[in-house]
This record gives structure tokens, C-alpha cells and sequence, in this order.
């Protein structure tokens, strides 16, 4: 077995230590921590043999020219941040392992005959500014400028973190990449997710990152003397709302490809002794597919219409978010399964629960993304863990890729 993966944990514990105090690892944009780490990865770029840049979003860049400057150039890339208290590999773990690659490549003389980008993105889950895929937007072309003047809880605005970090957001319009000139882009990623572990395998082929919508849902009954009123003439509106809960829960059970939650819940006038007047609460469904996500969202409405008119309860509901999901593109797809299938291992297909960089991607050239295997499917979480084998046989798995996407470009 090759070395990559021992030398990727260890590039990625000494990653680790560039976190706040506290259980996990936390950085966010433009913290000391995170400039610190910047300082470091830059000398582990260079070291790699690539020629290292900071864009204006404060994205590294590392570009390995290949023997054909001239052909289109592929990226790779994942983020550099964290989630307050997170894990030690979500994010980087898509810029590290790949730095393992591009490395031994570099050190064996085997260069690709095509331009090749190792990014890490500053900013993706928009920790400090909630304010997600900062670095993508900025490589796509879609960054949003009045961001900059957004501000963290201490009144610090983001222009100023991206300062910090050494960065010049005046030059952000000049990261956006011409799409003529990139082939694609991969992200390898922890999965986030339990399918992997529970199939014992190391690696999948993601299909697409999921879809979102999200809904306000007002549930309205009348609040009233909880000892006096018969329960007969009550409308209770918090009732109606556990009738919801049950109704999306079961919903996302009996349907492939569909999750889903209520995730907050406020009731009113929320005391121990009122009936519950009124309810306000959250709808999240999240599908891969777009026409599985929007007709159970048809079915559930209905059926909550159904429930509530039961109870003589009314209601009211907003859609206040919806973003499509990404499909991945099948020539990414195909070359995975290649690179998979040439170490014997199966190929298994999944699809992204989570947001990601792809996502902002997207609009600037095909996407794809590797899993790799996590325990517990925990992430988010200082408890995350990745082994050295996984790690290997995903190192393993981007260099065949690497090689064969020069195939698949011919
Ligand atoms: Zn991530």
C-alpha cells in the first residue's frame, strides 16, 4: 500500500491545530487561526511544486501547468473553514488529500498533460458571516460585492476578515474563471452521511447535491382556559401542528429519495396553563430530484389541509426558500467509476443531503463529487474520524481519476 494516506492524516492532524480553543476544530474566515493556517498551506503548496496564489476571496490557489498549458484546466478544490466546534476533516480533508496526490505525481515525474488547480476555498459554510460559498462564488463569477459589508457578531465586516487573511477583495472580479478554459470541477468530501459505513465501502460517486425548500407554516386555533374549556370545542393549534410533524415524517419515510423536518416550532402564547392559539413552525424536504421534491410537497400540503380543516384549525404557509439541486456531471461520474472500478472496489452511487462548493460551481463548468466513508456518518462534529486506509484508497482513487479524465478530454 502506498503512503498517500498516512501522509494526508498527517497533514490533516497538524491542519487541525489551527483551530480556536475548544472541543473540535473552529476556524472561520479571516480569524487568527485561520490566517495562521493559510500562512502554512501556502508552503505546503509550493512545496508540492505548484505555483501558489491568493485571490481577492481569499482562496488559495495552487496550479500545476502539466505538459499542455494550453488545454483546459481542471479544479479541484474543497474549504478551509469550519463550523464552530466542527471535525477535523470536513473541508479540508478535499484540499489536503489532493495535495497528497498532486505531490507524489510531481516527486515521480508523472505529470498530467493538462492544467490542474488545487483550491481551497475560504469560505463555504459561512460560519462567521452566514453567508455560504464565499470562495466558489468568487471562482464562478457570482459573488455578491454588498457581502463585503456584511458583519460578523462583533461588528467586523467581511472585508476586513479577507483582509486579515492577506487578501485584496477589490481584485475578487478577477478570480472568476473564463468557462472555455476549465474542463470541470471535483470535490472529495467526508460523506456526511451513514450509507458507506453501513455498506463497507470506502468510496461513492455522488449524483447530485440535494435540493432544498423551505416553508413558514402558521397554524391558527384558539388560545383558551386549559382547565375550563371541554376538550370537545377546543382548537388547539399545537395539536394540528404534532398532526404536521407526524404527516411530513411519514411522508419522507414511504418516498425514495426525500427527507425532510420540522426543525423549529414556536407556540403561542407558549403557557403551561393556555391552549396553544397559535403555531409557528419550519417545512424543510430535501430530494436529489426536483419533480420527487415538488409533489411531496403537493401531497403534503394537501393532506395537511386535510388534517387541520379536521380540527377547525386554520392555516397559512409561505415558501420562502428553494434551491434546485445540482446534478453532477455523468462524464465526472463515469471517470470516478473508472478509477473506482481499476482497484477492484464496487462502484456505489449516492446523492449530497448537504450543500456544498458544486453548488456555486455549477454555473461555471461541470461538477462532481467523491465520498469518502466516515464513522458514525458524523460530521459537524469534533468526533468526526476518517481512517488512514480510506484516506489511501480515496488518494488512490483521485489518481486514476487524474489519469483517466485525460481520456475522457481527448
Ligand atoms: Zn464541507
Amino acid at each position: 500500500m502506498s503512503s498517500m494516506g498516512r501522509e494526508a492524516m498527517t497533514l490533516l492532524d497538524q491542519a487541525a491545530t489551527f483551530s480556536e480553543p475548544g472541543p473540535g476544530v473552529t476556524r472561520v474566515l479571516g480569524s487568527a487561526e485561520h490566517q495562521a493556517l493559510l500562512v502554512e498551506m501556502r508552503q505546503w503548496f509550493e512545496s508540492a511544486g505548484a505555483e501558489v496564489s491568493l485571490d481577492g476571496a481569499g482562496n488559495l490557489v495552487g496550479r500545476w501547468a502539466g505538459t499542455d498549458p494550453s488545454a483546459r484546466t481542471l479544479i479541484i478544490g474543497s474549504h478551509q473553514d469550519t463550523v464552530r466546534q466542527g471535525g477535523r476533516y470536513d473541508g479540508i480533508m478535499g484540499v489536503l488529500l489532493p495535495l497528497v496526490v498532486l505531490q507524489q505525481r510531481q516527486a515521480e515525474g508523472r505529470p498530467l498533460p493538462y492544467p490542474v488547480e488545487l483550491v481551497a476555498f475560504s469560505d463555504e459554510e459561512g460560519t462567521r458571516f452566514s453567508s455560504t460559498l464565499v470562495g466558489s462564488a468568487a471562482l464562478a463569477g457570482t459573488f455578491d460585492p454588498t457581502l463585503l459589508q456584511a458583519t460578523d457578531a462583533d461588528g467586523v465586516t467581511m472585508e476586513q476578515a479577507l483582509r486579515d487573511l492577506g487578501a485584496d477583495p477589490a481584485i475578487i472580479p478577477a478570480a472568476a474563471r473564463d468557462p472555455q478554459q476549465v474542463s470541470g470541477f471535483l470535490e472529495l468530501h467526508i460523506e456526511q452521511g451513514p450509507l458507506l459505513e453501513a455498506e463497507n465501502l470506502p468510496v461513492g460517486i455522488v449524483t447530485a447535491i440535494t435540493g432544498i425548500e423551505r416553508h413558514d407554516l402558521r397554524i391558527i386555533g384558539k388560545a383558551g382556559h386549559a382547565g375550563t374549556t371541554p376538550m370537545h370545542l377546543r382548537r388547539d393549534a399545537l395539536v394540528g401542528a404534532s398532526e404536521v410533524v407526524q404527516l411530513l415524517d411519514q411522508l419522507c419515510r414511504d418516498t425514495d429519495e426525500l427527507v425532510g423536518v420540522v426543525g423549529q416550532l414556536k407556540v403561542i402564547p407558549d403557557a403551561v396553563n393556555v391552549i396553544p392559539g397559535a403555531v409557528e413552525m419550519s417545512l424543510e424536504l430535501r430530494s436529489p430530484q426536483t419533480r420527487i421534491r415538488r409533489r411531496a410537497r403537493d401531497i403534503l400540503l394537501q393532506q395537511i389541509e386535510q388534517a387541520l380543516k379536521a380540527r377547525h384549525l386554520d392555516w397559512e404557509h409561505r415558501l420562502n426558500y428553494e434551491q434546485t439541486e445540482v446534478s453532477c456531471s455523468p462524464r465526472i461520474q463515469s471517470t470516478l467509476a473508472a478509477a473506482i472500478q481499476d482497484q477492484g472496489l464496487e462502484t456505489r452511487y449516492l446523492f449530497s443531503g448537504a450543500g456544498h462548493d458544486g453548488l456555486a460551481m455549477e454555473s461555471l463548468t461541470d461538477i462532481g463529487m467523491l465520498f469518502m466513508r466516515c464513522e458514525d456518518g458524523l460530521s459537524h462534529h469534533p468526533d468526526e474520524a476518517v481512517t488512514i486506509d480510506d484516506l489511501d484508497v480515496t488518494a488512490q482513487t483521485l489518481d486514476r481519476f487524474l489519469d483517466h479524465w485525460a481520456e475522457a478530454n481527448q
